[in-house]
């Protein structure tokens, strides 16, 4: 599984040591009844998807298959994705002009849907409408997913603390159908007792 020759393997090597880890901690807290049954369920379904997503994310195709960046038809950047990993490493790099020269087209999400078959990963793409590094950074939460880390730092006295409560609200359809899930949690520092709440995820659905 470790290919030293290999940057994107070593990296995900990491990405998956980190997760064993967090759901080794993760464990620790549950059997000492510092976090409640909803929270350690929560948490391990999260850290599941995390690591499918992993596998989705490196699964290579070939060359004709990839994605070329370009500028404008007929100026390829030189640039070109084999993996959702990659594509998010090179969505880091792409000029804005490549990067929204692809998004009004559809670009992305066609290639989303159409390679990898992530048929609702390439929808949300689709609908993201922001411009500029606006658009970079969405595009990056969305291809790399919400960040899993649900422990927040207490705003009063800084220490660590894990949600006590955590649960879904769902908006009014918009018109074309579409709900926002929104995934929060709320939070009370043991050492202060200062109560706070965190967005843990946005989902369209
Ligand atoms: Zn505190």
């Amino acid at each position: 599984m470790f290919d030293l020759n290999s940057e994107s393997i070593s990296d995900l090597g990491l990405k998956q040591l980190e997760l064993a880890r967090k759901r080794k901690k993760l464990e620790a807290s549950y059997k000492a009844g510092k976090i409640s049954q909803s929270t350690y369920e929560y948490i391990v379904k999260e850290l599941t998807k995390a690591v499918v997503d992993l596998e989705v994310q490196t699964k290579e195709v070939s060359y004709e298959r990839g994605f070329h960046f370009y500028e404008d038809a007929g100026k390829p950047t030189g640039q070109i994705a084999l993996s959702l990993e990659d594509f998010a490493r090179k969505v880091r790099d792409v000029s804005l002009a490549s990067l929204e020269f692809h998004q009004e087209r559809g670009d992305y999400a066609n290639w989303i849907r159409d390679v990898f078959g992530e048929y609702s990963l390439a929808e949300t793409v689709r609908n993201l409408k922001e411009k500029g590094e606006d658009l970079r950074k969405k595009i990056l939460e969305t291809i790399e997913g919400p960040q899993q880390n649900v422990v927040f730092l207490c705003p009063s006295c800084g220490k660590e603390v894990s949600p006590k409560r955590i649960w879904k609200m769902k908006g009014r359809p918009n018109r074309a159908g579409k709900t926002l899930q929104i995934t929060l949690a709320h939070y009370q520092c043991l050492d202060c007792r200062k109560s706070f709440r965190q967005v843990l995820s946005k989902e369209i659905m």
